[in-house]
């Protein structure tokens, strides 16, 4: 295997790493990076096979450790990220498990945005309470929250921005000064951003974790994540957790989502841009009552989404006016847009939150969220934006149509 020096690729410019990054060339010498689906390796002698166990070698020794594939996957995600380390895992969810759990004992304490994907949220407020780590919630965008919350306990702060599926922000640079100066671990769920559009550590943040089956693959077709932070913390805390628990990605996935990387600048930008432009046709339809999307003036966070993203990004949520009929009415009459709870998709996707992605959370604690029957989350896909903006268009007219029918009629 030929190894590239890591500081020349640090000099390349992002959308030159995103295509070069990390590669490592076997023998053969082949283009397109290579899928090791090997769980281990062999050794050419017992000499040799001691020196890889002892560490002398730094060479692979079974794929839940590290495997080849993995770790160009990996060294691709750092350089986009500029973090000195990142580890890929199974899932998204494994990695936010694996930022929080690699670093924690019980007797602890978290703080946590409370608008948070609903398996965060499980993880933070549920399952880490059972092993004797408590939680405590805040209302993200309030700092006075945050800075009341510490406790000389508390380890680490975890928050998603913009939030799913209401579109608020959290001030990362704010929140992550707060954490430095109580001296905990601030670790961002970066996956409504995307690493294309937001960068939390150098907003000061110490971790950073993904889902990468949404824009990462992009295409839905597998499972993935990545947790990035200095190469310390990583060496120390994450690799043994991720080494003994064993949440690894296989090398296939690991592969796909390699490959993907190639794309992901060029994707997120176009879908962005036309996120923005459908953002303007839904904010001018009747129909729509309110529009949450960071890259327009009217979001109540427009300054600060100005701060911390490059763009409004790809994702936005829609309320109409007749609640969940003229959400249901709307939904079933999209035909290029598809109904999906995935994100991050070449396809367009849209989601009735309150029914689907937060059916289990109570009425009351939605209602706090923001997230009402009348809302959608909308993830901006390829497609040409005129076949998108047509569709909206023509659904929102049906929504409107039948919402005047019930209106007439009662
Ligand atoms: C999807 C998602 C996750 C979980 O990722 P999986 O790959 O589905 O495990 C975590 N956080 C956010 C914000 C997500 O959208």
């Amino acid at each position: 295997m030929t190894h590239k020096d890591k500081s020349e690729e640090a000099k390349l410019r992002p959308a030159t790493r995103l295509v070069h990054g990390g590669t490592v060339r076997s023998p053969f010498g082949e283009t397109c990076e290579a899928m090791f689906l090997t769980q281990g390796f062999v050794y050419p002698s017992a000499e040799a096979a001691e020196a890889r166990f002892n560490g002398e070698d730094p060479g692979f020794v079974y794929s839940r450790y590290a495997n080849p594939t993995v770790a160009m996957f990996e060294e691709r995600m750092a350089l986009l990220e500029g973090a000195e380390a990142a580890k890929a895992t199974a899932s998204g969810m494994a990695a936010v498990t694996a930022a929080l759990l690699a670093d924690i004992a019980a007797g602890d304490h978290i703080v946590a945005s409370r608008a948070l994907f609903g398996s965060c949220l499980y993880v933070v407020s549920e399952f880490l309470p059972r092993l004797g780590v408590a939680c405590t919630l805040v209302d993200g965008p309030k700092l006075d929250e945050w800075r009341a919350a510490v406790r000389p306990q508390t380890k680490a702060f975890f928050l998603e921005s913009p939030a799913n599926p209401t579109m608020e922000l959290i001030d990362i640079a704010a929140v992550a000064q707060i954490a430095k100066a109580s001296g905990a671990r601030l670790i961002v769920d970066n996956v409504f951003a995307t690493p294309v559009l937001q960068k939390p550590l150098e907003l000061g943040a110490h971790t950073v974790v993904y889902s990468a089956t949404k824009h990462i693959d992009g295409q839905g077709r597998c499972l993935g994540g990545v947790v990035l932070s200095n190469a310390e913390w990583v060496g120390e805390k994450l690799i043994p957790y991720l080494k003994h628990t064993g949440p690894a990605i296989s090398p296939f996935n690991a592969w796909v989502l390699l490959k993907s990387l190639e794309t992901l600048e060029l994707r997120v930008t176009r879908q962005a841009e036309t996120a923005a432009s459908l953002a303007e046709v839904l904010a001018m339809h009747p129909a729509v009552e309110r529009l949450a999307y960071p890259g327009r003036a009217d979001h109540p966070q427009f300054a600060l989404a100005c701060r911390q993203m490059r763009s409004g990004g790809t994702m936005m949520a829609i309320e109409l006016a007749g609640g969940k009929a003229a959400a249901f009415a709307f939904a079933n009459a999209l035909k290029v847009i598809k109904l999906s709870n995935n994100l991050g998709d070449a396809k367009s996707l849209l989601t009735h939150p309150a029914t689907t992605t937060h059916q289990s959370v109570s009425e009351e604690e939605r209602a706090r969220l923001g997230i009402t029957d009348g809302m959608l989350r909308f993830s901006v896909g390829l497609e040409d934006p005129a076949d998108l903006a047509e569709d909206l268009s023509a659904a929102l007219d049906a929504a409107l149509a039948g919402t005047e029918r019930m209106r007439a009629a009662s």
